[in-house]
């Protein structure tokens, strides 16, 4: 593990009014967390809070250029939109999938170039849309006849891509198939009445769904694309752009890791895809870049012991720590992703007791794992939740009025250097 090196007097500023800790050597998240609730506690403060590891994020965008030499990213601002985030994507040249005016204006007070920006959401509010229009964001989606009538009444000119619903089923963590997508049977229809209002398609996307578990969903839904790109061609249009949307996994130690989607995707593309023919290839990854990259600290407000029948040994411990499933942690309601707990700064013991962690509001179901072999903790001490980074705090909820954690940014000198003279840019054009 590397040295903590911080130096105090070195402190930075990448944008707004919110410090980056730079740091000599980059250090692991545990020393980061460690460093901040020291802090805190110098300060008397208990409150939850997170950690962002710039490092990670800039090494995860560009290693997916490593293993996507064709494919431009648009990162999905849904997953997380903290605006140190997407600064260093935009950076790092990165380009943006917004779902929201609100994104849209985001990203673009932030210098983006519209041309960088895909209005990824096939169901758009009348007045987004008006905004998008009037910041010349073009590029959009849609998967119905109702949407098309929307984008000929209000944004005429756009250019469309038919997000369709893959046909093949395959095993992913989040379903999107039941709400967006057309089916290969209604793709002609829509582009026959797409041609005859005077609109333009430029090409097709789908999204294999959140936390795909196969990259066979990837190949089967690519060769779909080549189906329905086709029948945009024999319509008339010209068909140059395929966006691959997202749905790559988080967490390097799951599969199918990011080098197995990469091996199955580029081969896919290039067999239905081929470089020569000229089409643009995008995707709109969001976990993958960030899930990792975020980790979080709570503080262990409350324990309770069970013990066996005989009242001679652990048999349980429950503890209520102070950020949960309304807050930071949002996924664990929903999804079957693991909650991955550790204690910080504590000399612990390395017996292991069946645990069970709660988060912090009057909620019954605010309960965040239930049987995790955790060493025994006092109230007080703290633990890092690792893998914070994704559809965390954008999605969690003030419930009981329970604080949000604050986020704190930690970067290396080299990789904070290199940001701030451009030399990590891989620029992409949606
Ligand atoms: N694009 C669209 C249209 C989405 O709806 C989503 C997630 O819901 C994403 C991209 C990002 O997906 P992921 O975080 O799985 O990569």
């Amino acid at each position: 593990m590397n040295k903590t090196l911080f130096s105090d007097n070195n402190v930075s500023r990448i944008m707004g009014d919110t410090d980056v800790q730079i740091v000599d050597v980059r250090c692991s998240h545990e020393d980061y967390i460690k460093r901040q609730v020291t802090f805190q506690a110098k300060l008397g403060i208990d409150d939850p809070l997170l950690i962002l590891d710039i490092d990670e994020l800039v090494e995860r965008y560009r290693k997916w250029y490593k293993l996507f030499p064709r494919v431009k990213l648009c990162y999905a601002m849904k997953c997380n939109n903290d605006e140190k985030i997407v600064d260093v994507l935009k950076r790092l040249g990165s380009s943006f999938d917004c779902a929201s005016k609100a994104e849209i204006q985001q990203v673009l007070e932030l210098g983006v170039d519209p041309s960088r920006i895909i209005y990824a959401n096939p169901c758009k509010q009348n007045s987004h849309l008006t905004y998008a229009k009037e910041h010349n964001v073009d590029l959009m989606t849609f998967d119905t006849e109702e949407e098309l009538i929307k984008v000929k009444m209000l944004y005429g000119s756009a250019r469309l891509l038919m997000r369709f619903r893959p046909k093949n089923i395959y095993e992913v963590m989040y379903d999107l198939g039941k709400k967006f997508g057309c089916d290969f049977e209604e793709a002609m229809d829509l582009f026959i009445s797409a041609k005859n209002k005077g609109l333009n398609v430029i090409g097709v996307c789908f999204h294999v769904g959140s936390n795909c578990l196969t990259s066979n969903a990837f190949a089967s839904a690519i060769k779909e694309a080549r189906r329905i790109f086709d029948i945009g061609l024999q319509i008339g249009f010209d068909m140059t752009v395929l966006d691959i949307g997202g749905g790559f996994r988080g967490r390097d130690i799951e599969r199918p890791t990011i080098e197995e989607n990469a091996e199955v995707i580029n081969q896919c593309l290039d067999d239905y895809f081929p470089e020569a023919g000229g089409v643009k290839i995008i995707a709109e990854p969001g976990r993958y870049l960030v899930e990792t990259a975020v980790s979080a600290a709570a503080n262990i407000i409350g324990r309770k012991l069970i013990y066996d029948n005989d009242k001679t040994s652990i048999e349980h411990v429950m503890y209520n720590i102070n950020d949960g499933a309304y807050g930071t942690f949002t996924w664990v309601k929903e999804g079957p992703e693991v909650f991955v707990m550790s204690p910080v700064l504590n000399k612990a013991s390395t017996e292991k007791h069946h645990s069970t962690a709660w988060g912090p509001t009057c909620c019954g179901t605010d309960c965040l794992a239930t049987d995790m072999p955790l060493p025994l903790m006092e109230v007080g001490k703290w633990v890092q939740i690792s893998y914070a980074g994704a559809y965390s705090f954008s999605c969690s909820t003030n419930f009981n009025s329970m604080p949000r954690p604050k986020l704190y940014y930690f970067c290396s000198s080299d990789t904070w250097s290199s940001l701030v003279n451009g030399s990590l840019k891989i620029s992409s054009i949606c």
